[in-house]
């Protein structure tokens, strides 16, 4: 029977909270009364993660496992599983159990007021200070750049119409961000509150480095803010320099030559070296993006889908 519910999961060296995901998130889809699927995407795991996911559609027929030949990342982990999604609600999941999959009913009944997107609002937010702090910064300079209006781009427990789910998959960007992606197309969005939890078992699978190539992508994916901000800093800077250079020039006929004041003239130098500097990088980014869309490679590559192998 085709599903009316697709749960979608990106799965990334997760083997200590699949277990636990799975005990907690079927009872909450039997209850529905709905017929579901629950698509993992197993995203280049090292640890025994597939091997579990893979046990697991043995045991319940609704799991499907999208297996990747290696790490491509979370967001394109989703996109991959919305592509064999064929629910007409898909709910997105993080495995780790940050999110609660009790909270699942609440985001549907929103999907079934009307909404074609339905994002959350994590209460009490269970992670570190700097992740937080990052977090509102990011939310607020995407608020700014992009026009969106969300609240909370990080959280991931999200459900989306079937309408929407099509329109993304019709999407060929290598680098995405999918709250983003997903809000572009949103004719009627909505959001309710979620709980919250910590992370069950081991560690955030973002290391600093990815964190930032994360918010990359969501800055230069939905805006060039960043490069119109730049081009304004520019003109700023060259109007400040004629206004500097008029000064000098004046105050030679007054006070004759200065010699005082290099190093302070250093200083301001390697400051706009420092701006240019980052500036070209800002370019970098986007240049960098446009020739990764360009050669158009496949984004990921599906090695195997696992499980209801008579439905493909
Ligand atoms: N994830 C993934 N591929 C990655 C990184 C993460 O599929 O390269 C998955 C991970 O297994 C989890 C979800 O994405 O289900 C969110 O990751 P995590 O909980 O580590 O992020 P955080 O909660 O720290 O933002
Ligand atoms: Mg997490």
């Amino acid at each position: 029977m085709k599903p009316y519910l697709s749960i979608v999961i990106p799965v990334y060296n997760e083997e200590g909270n699949l277990k636990s995901l799975i005990a907690r998130l079927h009872p909450v889809m039997l209850a529905t009364g709905h017929p579901f699927e629950i698509i993992f995407t197993d995203d280049g795991s090292r640890d025994s993660s597939l091997q579990i996911l893979k046990d697991f559609t043995a045991i319940y027929p609704e799991v499907r496992v999208v297996e990747f030949n290696g790490n491509f990342g979370q967001h394109m982990a989703i996109m991959a599983a919305f592509e064999v999604s064929r629910g007409e609600i898909v709910i997105t999941l993080d495995a780790d159990l940050q999110n609660p999959p009790e909270e699942i009913p609440k985001l549907v009944a929103e999907i079934e007021k009307g909404h074609d997107v339905v994002g959350s609002i994590r209460q009490h937010r269970q992670d570190t200070f700097f992740r937080k702090t990052a977090s509102m910064l990011v939310n607020i300079a995407t608020r700014k750049m992009t026009g969106m209006k969300m609240t909370d781009y990080g959280c991931m427990l999200r459900a989306y119409h079937r309408n929407v789910i099509d329109n993304i998959n019709q999407c060929r960007e290598a680098s995405t961000f999918i709250p983003a992606l997903a809000q572009t197309f949103a004719s009627s969005p909505s959001e309710v509150e979620v709980a919250h939890a910590e992370r069950l078992e081991g560690e955030s699978k973002y290391s600093l480095y990815k964190l930032v190539r994360l918010n990359f992508d969501l800055m230069t994916g939905f805006s060039v803010v960043p490069l119109q901000l730049f081009a304004l800093f520019g003109i700023l800077t060259a109007l400040a320099a004629v206004g500097f250079a008029i000064f000098l020039f004046i105050r030679r006929f007054i006070v004759g030559a200065e010699v005082e004041g290099v190093f302070t003239l250093f200083a301001i130098l390697f400051f706009f070296i420092g701006i240019t500097i980052f500036g070209i990088g800002i370019v970098g980014e986007y240049v960098g993006r446009i020739y990764q869309e360009v050669r158009h490679r496949p984004r990921y590559v599906v090695r195997k889908v696992h499980g209801a192998a008579d439905e493909q």
